[in-house]
């Protein structure tokens, strides 16, 4: 086993959504490690230790004492981690990494496409700007079906409350016309994303989740508006 990996006790389980889970994992005494808001773990269990799989902080790298990563019931992993995982349980866990990090500075605009689970890191993103009371423009442009498949919904409400520089968009893509939804309606698409950025000049666009979503966000950024490579920054998972 690589030295740097650390058997970490799950210590608290929160249904966000009646698939999603989020897992808090507790540092062991005397664990120090440096990260970032925006890295993912990797996380295997004891028993099978050959399965690795990787999940993006939903914590910010402020919060010291434990990882949060919340999970979507969507594979074998997934599935088990959503259903089997409970707190007492103990998992191994390899220390965050990635580039997924979020430009906090004074002027910029970071735009954040999100379909579904890939939302998760952007609660760190927003937890941290929020937290450090930071002028950065945090804007989450958030794609579900209904609804209630929001995650994070009641504590991104709090944090537009907290912090008047961060919003979060919603798009419902399967509402059918009597349903009651005062948001947006429809696909993300590109109108909505230039609405929403303003001036490009100081914008960073973030996409989490789905291949094809990510995939999507990079030709816009990459190729119809042609902007330079450290605008853009993706996180893949599929
Ligand atoms: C950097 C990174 C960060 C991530 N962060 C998160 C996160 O925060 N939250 C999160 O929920 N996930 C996250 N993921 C995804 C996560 O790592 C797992 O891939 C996910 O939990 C699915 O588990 P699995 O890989 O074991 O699924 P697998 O069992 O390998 O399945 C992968 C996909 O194939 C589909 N599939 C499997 N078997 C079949 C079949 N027989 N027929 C049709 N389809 C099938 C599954 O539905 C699933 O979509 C992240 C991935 C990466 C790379």
């Amino acid at each position: 086993m690589p030295k740097n990996v650390v058997l970490m006790e799950i210590e608290q389980v929160t249904w966000e959504l009646e698939d999603t889970k989020t897992l808090r994992l507790k540092w062991p005494e005397d664990y120090t490690v440096s990260f970032q808001t925006g890295q993912f773990i990797t996380l295997y269990w004891p028993d099978a230790p050959k399965y690795k799989r990787a999940y993006s902080l939903s914590s910010s790298a402020l919060e010291e004492g434990f990882f949060e990563v919340t999970i979507k019931r969507d594979g074998k992993m997934g599935t088990r981690m959503v259903d089997w995982a409970e707190a007492g349980q103990q998992l191994y866990v390899i220390p965050p990494v990635g580039r997924f990090l979020p430009v906090l500075e004074p002027d910029k605009h970071l735009v954040c496409i999100a379909g579904g689970s890939g939302v998760t890191p952007f609660r760190g993103f927003a937890r941290e700007a929020t937290q450090r009371q930071l002028s950065t423009r945090i804007t989450v442009l958030y794609s579900v079906r209904t609804p209630k498949d929001i995650i994070f919904c009641e504590e991104f409400r709090q944090l537009e409350a907290a912090n008047p520089n961060f919003r979060l968009l919603v798009t419902c893509t399967r509402l059918e016309e009597g349903d009651a939804w005062p948001g947006r309606r429809g696909r993300l698409d590109t109108d909505w994303i230039l609405q929403e950025a303003g001036d490009l000049e100081q914008v960073i666009f973030y996409a989490c989740g789905p291949t094809a979503l990510v995939e999507a966000t990079e030709r816009l950024v990459r190729d119809e508006l042609r902007l330079p490579k450290d605008q853009l920054r993706l996180e893949k998972w599929g």
